[in-house]
């Protein structure tokens, strides 16, 4: 699944847009700064980002341009109407396209296809790598986990789970988080639902082995935690 990073700071574009892309079977991360959208670029993989131009603290091309340094991720760029300065220095600064707001969110998904297809081919898919939590490991490909190198059969949601969690290693994510990837944002039967399964992940991988490897964050919710 290709994982889209919105850095805007309004909040209800921000909102709608990741509806819309969760809906088109996106991934989606937001976050309403540009240091924070920095911080998640650099701790989780992206395919592709919509950055907003005039951002508080850090501005849109000043987040594009440290982006730029060290990673050709596509960008889309979100500018005002009628920034033509905006729109060129963007472009020059690597951006690979921009939508001006207010948008029609069909053009904006055409143009994040477009850019999604100029990736270079030499990204290796995130989801067949095997993924490591000290003694937990998870192979996406054969849809297989071990802890300590004996094989634990999980339903198909609690692998989906796991994998998740495990994707997002040291990064707490909230139960509405988890719940919008794990059993879409039109998912009814409440946040509950994610402590249910949490718990029956915790006794077919934790108990067990008598190792932890999720962590609850009272009041928010839970991460898997490389360092006990
Ligand atoms: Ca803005």
């Amino acid at each position: 699944m290709e994982r889209i990073l919105i850095i805007e700071d309004e909040e209800k574009i921000a909102r709608f847009v990741e509806l819309e892309l969760i809906y088109e079977g996106y991934e989606v991360e937001k976050a309403y700064n540009g240091r924070d959208g920095l911080e998640l670029f650099k701790a989780q993989p992206f395919d592709l980002i919509l950055l907003d131009i005039m951002l508080p603290g850090i501005n849109g091309i000043e987040v594009l341009r440290r982006i730029r340094q060290f990673s050709d991720v596509p960008v889309i760029l979100l500018t005002a109407r009628d920034a033509v300065v905006d729109k060129v220095t963007g472009l020059d600064g690597g951006a690979d396209d921009y939508i001006t707001k207010p948008f029609a969110i069909e053009e904006l998904l055409a143009r994040i296809r477009v850019a999604l297809r100029k990736k270079p081919a030499n990204n290796i898919s995130i989801d067949s790598k095997k993924l490591t939590v000290r003694n937990l490991e998870l192979d996406p490909m054969k849809r297989e986990v071990y802890v300590k190198g004996n094989i634990v059969n999980l339903t198909k949601r609690e692998f989906d789970l796991l994998e998740y969690l495990m994707k997002n290693k040291n990064i707490v994510l909230s139960r509405d988080t988890i719940l919008q990837n794990i059993w879409g944002y039109d998912f009814s039967g409440g946040t509950n639902a994610v402590d249910v399964y949490i718990r029956y992940l915790r006794s077919k991988i934790e108990e067990p082995f008598q190792e932890k490897f999720i962590y609850t964050v009272r009041g928010v919710g839970y991460v898997i935690k490389d360092e006990e």
